[in-house]
């Protein structure tokens, strides 16, 4: 697949403008950016170009505005950060990419300068996919690079429109990402661990399809873990489940006994009567969970046996976090699994990959991230590369590559 994909490297950039579509929906409180990793990743690209002498345009989205300007959903927080991810570099932002203004200052960049334009989810078109709209912004531009994987597998105007109307390429941070995904789970080193986690079974039906075809164990954490216990009969109290969906856990279970794939569920649970920072818990046998009880992580005995089992398989895939990790101390499953996986890797025993939006942050608030083997910057788009689907976005790249020639 990735063959078919140019980079940019295989485009004279100088003193061309190019529009780089980025992931700059990066955590915001209160107008002030609290996570920069996602920006932080585009450097490389961003270097590569200023130093190429580029005229570069970023272009991202911010939240889900619906086509309308929201103040507080303005990228104009980012410009700062971005600035010092640059060293301090200027960075110019445009407020309305179809504004007249904007083309006025696309006109007057210098070689190597760097204009960000306001959220693109500002204009209905880009969530409609509206070619007229992608037509007036790719007027503005010589060349079109993604270097968001993460909303790669939307079809939205700036992923899958631009593509169609300039020549196209990868950055390389969307390189890295096809490459590692390739190299390491097209065909994982086996034996494989998948272990998921997260709120919903509802959201994750074809990811744990796919898993149950590729994984030797797949390991079921979260509250995803809590609709699979009570389709198997167990009580799950007040925990968060899901009833409807019970009969597809059942399902799950079944077929991946046909596939030969050993599902491993929490033995034992940590539970509480609220859910709050602090709250006191209890650890609990899977059986011995109470009505007025919730479970919000996963228990000490499933965790060792999970940690016993990575010594027997090669390749770990990590999706969604195993308990309530946003509270303390339910964050404890989701850390010690990540400490474990980062030893075995560190080690060499192990090849480990993780995505998702939640499991990421997690993985990166316990600053084990650079341990991984790789950290995919995706969450719905990780979720549908291991489904097997071509995302939309990478196969406008390959497209394009066939169309539109090299400039
Ligand atoms: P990811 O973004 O990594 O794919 P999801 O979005 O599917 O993960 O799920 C993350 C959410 O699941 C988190 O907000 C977390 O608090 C929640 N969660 C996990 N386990 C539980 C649980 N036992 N009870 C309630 N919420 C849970
Ligand atoms: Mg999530």
């Amino acid at each position: 697949m990735i063959e078919h994909v140019r980079s940019i490297k295989d485009f004279d950039v100088r003193y061309k403008v190019v529009l780089v579509r980025v992931d700059f929906n990066l955590p915001m409180v209160g107008g002030k950016v609290t996570d920069t990793s996602r920006l932080v990743r585009v450097i490389p690209t961003l270097k590569y170009l200023i130093a190429n002498n580029a005229k570069i345009i970023l272009l991202s989205h911010y939240g889900n505005p619906k086509g309308k300007f929201i103040l507080g959903m303005s990228l104009s927080p980012v410009v700062d950060e971005l600035s010092k991810a640059l060293g301090g570099k200027d960075i110019k932002f445009a407020v309305d990419i179809l504004e007249s203004s904007t083309k006025d200052k696309i006109d007057k960049l210098l070689p190597g300068e760097i204009m960000l334009v306001e959220n693109i989810r500002f204009h209905a078109g880009e969530e409609e996919n509206d070619i007229e709209f992608a037509k007036k912004i790719a007027r503005l531009g010589d060349i079109y690079v993604n270097e968001s994987f993460s909303c790669s597998h939307r079809n939205h105007a700036s992923i899958v429109s631009l593509p169609k109307l300039l020549p196209s390429a990868k950055g390389l941070l969307l390189a890295e990402e096809l490459e590692n995904l390739n190299k390491h789970l097209q065909n994982p080193v086996k034996k494989v661990m998948a272990i998921t986690g997260g709120a919903k079974v509802s959201s994750k039906i074809a990811l744990l399809k796919a898993l149950i075809e590729k994984a030797d164990h797949l390991v079921i954490g979260g509250a995803m873990a809590n609709t699979f216990l009570k389709a198997k009969g167990y009580k799950v109290g007040r925990s968060l489940y899901e009833e409807d969906y019970t009969q597809t856990a059942l399902t799950i279970l079944k077929e991946s006994e046909q596939k030969q794939c050993k599902i491993i569920l929490p033995s034992d649970v940590i539970t509480a009567k609220t859910l709050e920072n602090d709250a006191s818990y209890e650890v609990k046998s899977s059986s011995q969970v109470s009505d007025d009880d919730m479970i919000l992580d996963v228990g000490p005995r499933f965790l060792a046996d999970i940690i016993y089992g990575l010594d027997e398989v090669k390749t770990v895939i990590w999706n969604g976090p195993l308990g309530a990790f946003e509270l303390k101390p339910f964050d404890i499953g989701t850390i010690t699994i990540s400490r474990a996986i980062a030893e075995s890797t560190l080690s060499g025993k192990l090849t480990s990959i993780a995505g998702g939006g939640d499991v990421v942050s997690a993985i990166n608030s316990s600053g084990l991230s650079h341990n991984f083997t790789y950290i995919s910057t995706g969450g719905g788009a990780f979720l549908k590369w291991l489904e097997g689907k071509t995302l939309p976005g990478i196969q406008a790249l390959m497209d394009s590559a066939r169309t539109c020639p090299v400039t």
